[in-house]
């Protein structure tokens, strides 16, 4: 028998009451690892309630102090970051080295989170009128709770919980129900670290159980990662009951190739850009769009494209892993597909894939799309999978069009010398997040991850300043004291006129 994905209830590790498991699958393989539980609605209210009560002590804590946890616990994830990564890599697929990656980025968010009692800073104003001051603090707003997908399996938990419950809140996690070990993990070393009971509570489960999260009136804040249909429902179903609610869904990432790019980086770079973690990353580039004379390098795009293979996350060789299961692959095989009945001209194909002692897996080989235009299927879907897709544009005005029109506006790049165009993309663009001569700008946690348009749902950003502000609410203080000594009836020699 499997084992059992334990859930996380004030500082326990539970086996769920639940009669309802899923299979976590190796998706290179196929084996399960594990069954993971449809955690029962009593069980979230449990967890709930344990953060609930944790909340009224915790927010108490001293700033520094909380600080300090998380001090020790940056220190734990970098003890045990390639235990981390092997987990990762082995329900998600990813190759080590990317995993190594997944939980590196998210540790930089805990070092973040240990500069909380700067975040914490509130405004002053002295004499706002004579003798009397306001300032504001902010303060924490009770239980938040986050939702995340599969694809980064320790990085995007990472974004949420420690911002949350540095900011003084108390957190539920609902990892993605495909790559729920990595966050049991992150949960032990939260223990470890010596965090009170109750701070992050963790419950597994898909629709059902993100529904009683949603519906739940204790909730206050909801953070959602994952794709476009679920962020819209949930920040439709969030904010109709009331809740603070910032939610990203998912893209189609542009990179602008213009013609005086030094070539031999723009491919390097597009090659990882598009195919890595098997184009399952929010920020992958699955669109070059080749501006002018940089129609010609179409040849050494797919010579490059066409050198790189998938395979299992330990072999050194593997550029990249399966994707996350059947669902997916036939996703991506149903777009190739369209692609060939719509007219684009297919350069590479990675329909048959195979990767040797992995019959079962997911594989999906690099696969390359020209003449495409953007009225196709595989244009308009996120295809999230090892596809690039070349666009064509005269000017640089008709690629910005290109990308303006695009529903999506997670990520894009410039690759270019000139620094006039750079600055035109990176003004005219509407997008969140934009790379000059980089590929994936994903910005570090000082900074938010700021997606645009379709690609959230919300105001307030991830980690940064914006993260801080999510979860936390402000209070504005106007306060005046008398001294006997110094009435306020004493004149002052000041005249202003007002016009
Ligand atoms: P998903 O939307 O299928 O699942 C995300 C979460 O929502 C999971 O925890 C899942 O259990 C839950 N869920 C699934 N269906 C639901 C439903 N009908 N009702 C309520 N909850 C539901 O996404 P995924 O496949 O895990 O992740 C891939 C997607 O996430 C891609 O679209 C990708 O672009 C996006 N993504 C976006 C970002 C970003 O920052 N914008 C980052 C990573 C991934």
């Amino acid at each position: 028998m499997s084992k059992k994905v334990k859930i996380f209830i004030n500082g326990n590790f539970l086996v769920s009451k639940s009669h309802q498991y899923l299979p976590v699958e190796n998706p290179a393989t196929g084996e399960v690892l594990a069954e993971v539980p449809l955690t029962q609605g009593s069980e979230i209210d449990a967890a709930v309630e344990a953060a609930k009560t944790a909340f009224r002590a915790w927010k108490e804590v001293a700033v520094p102090e909380r600080a300090r946890l998380f001090l020790t616990y940056q220190h734990l994830l970098k003890e045990y970051q390639k235990e981390l990564a092997e987990i990762l890599s082995q329900e998600n697929g990813k190759t080590f080295a990317d995993a190594m990656g997944d939980v590196w980025r998210g540790i930089e968010v805990v070092e973040h989170a240990c500069n909380i009692p700067s975040l914490m800073m509130g405004e002053t104003v002295e004499n706002v009128a004579r003798a009397v001051d306001t300032y504001s603090y902010i303060q924490p707003l009770g239980v938040c709770a986050g939702i995340t997908p599969f694809n980064f399996p320790a990085m995007i938990p990472l974004w949420m919980f420690p911002i949350a419950v540095a900011c003084g809140n108390t957190f539920i996690l609902k990892p993605s129900e495909q790559t729920p070990m990595t966050a049991m993990k992150l949960a032990e070393l939260f223990n470890e670290a010596g965090f009170p009971k109750g701070l992050l509570n963790i419950v597994h489960g898909s629709k059902d159980q993100v529904n009683h999260i949603l519906n739940h009136p204790d909730i206050k804040a909801i953070s959602f990662v994952g794709s476009v249909p679920v962020a819209e429902h949930v920040y439709r179903t969030g904010t109709a009951n009331l809740k603070r609610v910032q939610a990203f869904g998912g893209a189609k990432n542009h990179m602008v190739i213009m013609p005086d790019a030094n070539k031999q980086q723009v491919i390097n770079h597009l090659v990882g850009a598009s195919c890595g973690a098997a184009g399952q990353r929010c920020m992958a580039i699955s669109v070059a769009v080749l501006v002018g004379e940089a129609h010609r390098w179409i040849e050494d795009i797919k010579t490059a494209l066409s050198g790189i293979k998938p395979g299992v996350w330990n072999d050194d060789a593997a550029a990249y892993g399966p994707l996350i299961n059947k669902t997916a692959k036939d996703k991506v095989l149903r777009l190739i597909n369209t692609a060939y009945q719509q007219g684009a001209e297919v350069l590479l194909d990675g329909s048959d894939c195979h990767v040797e002692g992995c019959e079962n897996g997911y594989f999906v080989g690099p696969t390359l799309f020209s003449n495409v235009s953007t009225d196709m299927d595989i244009y308009k879907e996120e295809i999230f999978g090892p596809a690039l897709l070349l666009l064509k544009a005269d000017t640089l005005e008709e690629a910005i069009k290109i990308i303006n029109e695009n529903p999506y506006g997670n990520g894009t790049s410039i690759f270019t010398n000139s620094g006039a165009a750079a600055r035109k993309f990176q003004h005219e663009v509407e997008v969140g997040q934009i790379g000059v001569n980089l590929p994936i700008p994903v910005p570090l946690p000082f900074f938010s991850f700021t997606g645009w348009r379709k690609s959230f749902f919300g105001d307030l950003h991830s980690y940064g300043k914006q993260g801080v502000r999510f979860y936390t609410e402000t209070k504005t203080i106007t306060a005046r004291w008398f001294e006997e000594d110094i009435p306020l009836s004493q004149p002052i020699n000041m005249t202003i006129n007002l016009k």
